[in-house]
């Protein structure tokens, strides 16, 4: 099963629903269809909405971010993954780059990623290494360290995708190379099989994908899908990924 997932950010109204209607009527369509499903995590204010309206059709709709308690405290804005399900979210990302950079520290990753779980939430858990990272090649210790500090051998896996995200390319148009990416991917799942004692995991890659670059990374079959920003808030771009990668 390959995903492509569309992370609206801070981006949407009610009305941009016609979006998601354009990429729902193109993927219930689609003879690759049941290969791959189409998840887009808009605002928090829109999950309700688009929820109950998709809730029969293609489209899941996940939460952006979740807070790490699991259901009602007295902290101002604060949203848990109860709250989040309660509205009809079947995913929720955690562990964002926006969101570690804002704070989120990985004791507060595990808690999210714990409670989204508790409450039937499947996880799309971000991990990436920055400029610096990558200049002193610490990539693969970056990664190993993000994934086993949060990651707990009790978590359910299966309900676990792990997005790999270098923050160096996110929303700036750079890629990682075929090889280098190849290789980080490979690690990724070779540290899951460590911890989990499993063989499948689903991993992703985000980080600047558009309807051109995705055919150098179907390229790399480890790749199980992708978490898609900027390129998800166009119907027009995000269905000539899927289009493309299928080509
Ligand atoms: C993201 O924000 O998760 C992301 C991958 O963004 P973009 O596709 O715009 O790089």
């Amino acid at each position: 099963m390959r995903y492509f997932i569309g992370n609206w950010k801070m981006f949407g109204v009610p009305k941009s629903i016609n979006i998601l209607n354009k990429i729902n009527s193109f993927h219930s369509k689609d003879k690759n269809r049941k290969k791959y499903r189409v998840i887009i995590t808009p605002p928090y204010t829109l999950i309700e909405t688009f929820a109950n309206y998709f809730k029969n059709k293609s489209i899941s709709i996940g939460s952006q971010n979740c807070y790490q308690k699991e259901q009602f405290s007295s902290n101002t804005a604060a949203i848990s993954p109860f709250m989040i399900k309660s509205v009809g979210a079947k995913y929720t990302l955690v562990g964002h780059s926006d969101n570690r950079s804002e704070g989120d520290t990985n004791e507060m990753l595990k808690n999210k990623v714990q409670f989204a779980l508790k409450n039937n939430l499947r996880v799309i858990f971000c991990i990436g290494e920055n400029k610096k990272d990558k200049k002193n090649k610490k990539t693969f210790s970056v990664l190993q360290n993000q994934i086993s500090k949060v990651l707990k051998k009790k978590f359910n896996i299966n309900n676990i995708i792990v997005a790999y995200e270098p923050i160096w390319s996110i929303g700036t148009g750079k890629i990682p190379s075929k090889s280098e990416l190849e290789k980080t991917i490979i690690h990724i799942k070779k540290v899951l099989k460590k911890l989990f004692k499993k063989k499948n995991f689903t991993v992703l890659y985000g980080g600047s994908v558009d309807g051109n670059n995705v055919q150098m990374f179907k390229e790399i079959h480890e790749i199980d899908g992708f978490l898609i920003g900027g390129a998800s808030k166009s119907s027009k771009k995000f269905i000539d990924i899927i289009k493309n990668y299928y080509r």
